[in-house]
């Protein structure tokens, strides 16, 4: 039987509502969120990552503000610019996009944002909050695989889970996350021996590699859940063949396009898997919208959910 497709557009809309609710209430009182975004440079792919943030900090009523210091800046420069996000009140959320000029030493830069207004998560501070479960800011895509796995009921308490990728952005956050609601988790990476074999006793198997279609269908226990993080252009035709041969909508985007999206999970997945998160429309949706959400928590941590909700 076909997978059921967990929907991650109409799960990141659904955020977005609760999310713009929530701002307008906050405003009323005089609190308005806001976030300050870092494109240091011109990064073609940042820049269109940027401007979706933007668009969506407008859409929910969250201040935003963009801030593009030119290809030539200096750590220090940088620094300066951040030491100044850290101090203005009406900043809850920094957000450094990456990559930043090869001059520039970004570690620096990442440590010196406020761990408070930390909303991408990375913040060493947050990373111990997390694996310590104490309040803090969570990573914006492993936040939003576990609210794709909440929404959609698929219980993790007990079940076997797989995490596929072991980076400090999502592959550790993720497993993080899932042991926190007491799954038993596995993480696999490069040097995993029998990955197949260790991904097939996965109730809930995460595939966040950056390898198109690697994972098919001997990774994938019948019934399990796939949450699918790949995000991987597609240009070659064998590669096309291999991933989407007789899939007529497909075939048309990489005639019209030379290219077309793919997961880390192969699309022969869906045959035998119980739910799985599409590529377009899975956890990407989620990213932006859980980085409203860690705006807005961000603001109610540094200034006292008590106090607002006072005012
Ligand atoms: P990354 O930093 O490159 O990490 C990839 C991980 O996969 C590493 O741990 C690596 O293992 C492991 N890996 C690579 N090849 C492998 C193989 N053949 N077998 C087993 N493990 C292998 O990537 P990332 O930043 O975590 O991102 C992963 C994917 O998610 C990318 O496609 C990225 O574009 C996508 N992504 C999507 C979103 C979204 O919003 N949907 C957000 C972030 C990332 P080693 O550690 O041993 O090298």
């Amino acid at each position: 039987m076909a997978a059921r497709i967990l929907d991650g557009v109409k799960i990141a809309a659904d955020i977005r509502a609760e999310v713009t609710a929530e701002v307008k209430t906050l405003a009323a009182a005089g609190h308005r969120p806001g976030l300050a975004v870092i494109l240091a440079g011109n990064n073609p792919a940042s820049e269109i990552y940027v401007r979706g943030k933007v668009k969506s900090s407008e859409e929910v009523g969250v201040y935003s503000e963009k801030h593009t210091p030119p290809d030539s800046v200096s750590t220090d420069e940088l620094l300066a610019l951040v030491d100044d996000l850290n101090r203005r009140d009406e900043i809850d959320g920094i957000l450094v996009q990456l990559p930043l000029p090869r001059q520039v030493d970004a570690k620096k830069i990442l440590m010196a944002v406020d761990p408070a207004k930390d909303v991408d998560g990375f913040h060493p501070v947050n990373v111990g909050f997390l694996s310590t479960q104490r309040p803090g800011l969570v990573p914006c895509t492993p936040a939003g695989i576990m609210e794709i796995l909440r929404r959609s009921d698929i219980p993790v308490p007990s079940q076997e889970a797989v995490v596929v990728g072991r980076s400090d952005i999502v592959g550790k956050p993720t497993a993080m996350l899932l042991i926190n609601s007491n799954a038993t988790v596995t993480i696999c990476h490069s040097k995993t021996r029998d990955l197949p074999g260790v991904c097939r006793r996965a109730d809930i198997l995460v595939a966040a590699i950056g390898r198109a279609g690697m994972v098919t269908r001997d990774f994938v226990k019948p019934g399990a859940t796939v949450i699918d993080v790949g995000m991987n252009k597609v240009t070659d035709r064998a590669e096309f063949d291999r991933l989407f041969a007789g899939n007529a909508k497909r075939e048309e985007t990489f005639r019209a396009k030379g290219s077309t999206l793919v997961g880390d999970v192969h699309p022969e997945v869906a045959e035998i898997a119980g739910a799985i998160t599409p590529v377009p429309g899975g956890v990407g949706p989620l990213t932006i919208a859980m980085l409203m959400v860690n705006t807005v928590r961000a603001m109610k941590l540094r200034r006292g959910a008590g106090e607002l909700v006072k005012a």
